[in-house]
């Protein structure tokens, strides 16, 4: 047949979602399963939203407005910083993809760690762009002196993931400091901040607290887990006032809806059952974080809202053994397997699968 797309994605691996509960009752028949696949925060939308959501559905057959302005002087306020620095999108995927295109041509290179998320290689491809990849230390974390090692003259963008996903590890203040400072200017680092809201280590920093006064450093993060709006798509960055122009002129027009615009402005209404919610997160981490290692497990410490197991080959076998208890996890053949933290119930049943799969 001829050939209408680039060869080079053949390559390519898929995003592999977290399955799904409908999955587990097709395949399996278990009518209830319990999700800790994707790393949501299991309380429900954050009260008042639906209710934004409902009345901003009513103007679904106007545009939204491109510029989420009300969205990012909210944020700019929360943030302090000016709202001319922020860019929201559909996801922090989204704008991971966007702060890729915007700074890599055919053939410049992408540093990131792995494991970490299992995005990265797929954006990187996805813009023509080569993928460095930097092993994770033995302990699970970003080994920096060897990302820092790995920049050439190729080297256009590095992602940073802080805390990490899958492993859960957090980078602290005098390590990414020392980091930064090696990189050149002229490279853009990108703090990955997906899970900032979870982090308890007083020294894993704020990157826009931070890092706010550095021109090449732009900050990711997400509404998708704490402020639990996953299924709607938003995402933003904080960058340089150039650096964020620029982003704007490859973004995709009208890509935070109305609907989502309208939820994150109401959800960020909501800060301090935020802050409730992750505190439950945080405990239930700690919790099952030593239930686990009761059970001989290796864990490394999280700062994030899921745990890692480092099973290595081990991991699709333990996945499954969990699912057919009706719990899914997320195996990373040949890694090891993630699991989300959810309320303290759905933890207990992880558990006890986790027991009898071990
Ligand atoms: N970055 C990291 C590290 C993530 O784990 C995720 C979600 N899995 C994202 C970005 C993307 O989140 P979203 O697109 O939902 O904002």
């Amino acid at each position: 047949m001829t050939r209408l797309t680039r060869s080079d994605l053949d390559a390519l691996p898929a995003y592999v979602p977290g399955r799904n509960v409908a999955d587990l009752a097709r395949e399996l028949g278990i009518a209830e399963a319990i999700k800790l696949a994707s790393n949501e925060v299991p309380y429900g939308p954050l009260p008042g939203v639906v209710e934004a959501v409902t009345e901003a559905a009513r103007s679904m057959h106007r545009y939204p407005d491109m510029g989420a302005l009300a969205l990012r002087d909210a944020l700019a306020e929360r943030l302090d910083v000016a709202a001319d620095r922020i860019v929201t999108g559909c996801g922090s995927v989204a704008l991971a993809e966007i702060l890729v295109k915007a700074t890599c041509l055919p053939g410049d290179e992408v540093i990131y760690s792995w494991r970490s998320f299992e995005a990265y290689p797929i954006i990187a491809a996805g813009a023509g762009a080569t993928s460095v990849r930097v092993p994770n230390t033995a302990t699970h974390e970003h080994d920096l002196t060897r990302m820092a090692a790995s920049i050439t003259d190729q080297t256009r963008l590095i992602f940073v993931c802080n805390p990490n996903n899958p492993t859960g590890a957090g980078i602290r203040k005098d390590a990414l400091d020392r980091f930064l400072d090696a990189v050149p200017s002229d490279v853009l680092v990108v703090l990955d901040e997906a899970y900032r809201e979870l982090v308890t280590d007083p020294e894993v920093p704020d990157g826009v607290q931070t890092y706010a006064d550095r021109p090449n450093i732009v900050v990711l993060r997400t509404m998708s887990k704490a402020w639990g709006l996953a299924g709607l798509r938003m995402g933003y960055l904080v960058a340089a006032p150039e650096v964020a122009a620029a982003i704007r002129k490859v973004l995709t027009p009208f890509s935070s809806s109305t609907v989502a615009q309208a939820a994150a402005l109401a959800a960020l209404d909501q800060e301090d059952e935020v802050r409730r919610r992750c505190a439950l997160v945080t405990a239930e981490r700690e919790r099952v974080t030593e239930a686990l290692r009761k059970l001989s497990v290796e864990v490394p410490s999280s700062q994030a809202n899921f745990v890692w197991l480092p099973l290595g080959d081990r991991a699709a076998a333990f996945a499954s053994s969990c699912e057919n208890r009706g719990v899914i996890v997320r195996a990373f053949q040949p890694d090891g397997v993630r699991v989300t933290i959810g309320t303290p119930e759905e933890n207990d049943a992880f558990l006890a699968a986790a027991e009898a799969a071990l």
